[in-house]
């Protein structure tokens, strides 16, 4: 069955995106067909798989406004296919406003497609609004991408209300697939502190693969590239092709 995994977290800069495009990259050379969607008008996750913004025929905004044809909006790449987004989704969430089922246009897009797929990975937004709520419905787990700071734990309650309000009302199969502790710092104190904090109000939901702070991972996304294309040996790719091995082992376990 196709693993539909929902990348998110209200939070800016936590690491969603790199997440997504480095977690696509791994799965993909691991031989896993993947998919991603890029939900996020700033569409960093469409610069980063090498594909320019400005010049998209059709981007997700057409997927969930203009009930465009999947097919013909996503772009095939070599480890992992695109269904790209730029500015002009960031109307989007009005503009749903006047359409009927505005939560499950994206879940109904999928489904044409998601048997081509072992995994479709979707970059959410920063923001808790129609296009993750978008996101959310379509999902079969979350995986949410944290920076260990202060104000980490509080926003993780409120994604997590959000996740149980999704699962009474509109997609029952919804589940957190894991925590990922990310940008992480080791010399920092209150990193290992929240660090254990998130594993002990969240036991066995926390990865054991740590993605640390890593200037390739900053510098590949400038190049068009995942940081795994950009340089495999580099400590922050490492994570994330450990990442993948640990989630790929994680579902064998589970069925
Ligand atoms: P989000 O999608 O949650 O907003 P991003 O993935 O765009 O977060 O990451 C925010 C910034 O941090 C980006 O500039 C990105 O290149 C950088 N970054 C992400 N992960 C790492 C890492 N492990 N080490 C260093 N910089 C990182
Ligand atoms: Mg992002």
């Amino acid at each position: 069955m196709t693993k539909i995994l929902a990348i998110s977290n209200q939070k800016g800069g936590v690491g969603k995106t790199t997440t997504a495009v480095n977690l696509s990259t791994a799965l993909g050379l691991k031989g896993k067909k993947v998919l991603l969607v890029d939900l996020d008008p700033q569409g960093n996750a469409t610069s980063s798989s090498g594909l320019e913004k400005t010049k998209l025929k059709s981007t997700v905004y057409d997927l969930l406004i203009n009930d465009a044809d999947i097919k013909e909006v996503v772009k095939k790449g070599k480890y992992y296919d695109v269904v790209p987004a730029n500015q002009h989704l960031a109307g989007a969430e009005i503009e749903m406003i006047q359409i009927k089922q505005r939560e499950v246009l994206l879940k109904n897009q999928l489904k044409i497609i998601q048997q081509d797929y072992d995994y479709i990975l979707l970059d959410c937004p920063p923001s808790l609004g129609l296009i993750t709520l978008n996101g959310l419905t379509a999902a079969t787990s979350v995986l949410i991408p944290m920076q260990c700071e202060y104000f980490a734990l509080e926003g993780l309650t409120d994604l997590v209300n959000t996740i149980k309000k999704i699962k009474t009302n509109m997609n029952k199969e919804i589940q957190i697939e894991g925590l990922l502790r990310t940008i992480y710092d080791r010399r920092n104190t209150l990193s290992k502190e929240v660090s254990d904090q998130l594993s002990t109000y969240f036991p066995n939901k926390v990865y054991k693969t740590i993605v640390p702070r890593n200037v390739r991972v900053a510098e590949a996304p400038s190049h068009g590239l995942s940081a795994i294309q950009f340089d495999k040996h580099s400590k922050g790719s490492k994570a994330y092709l450990e990442l993948a091995d640990e989630i790929i082992k994680k579902e064998a376990n589970n069925g």
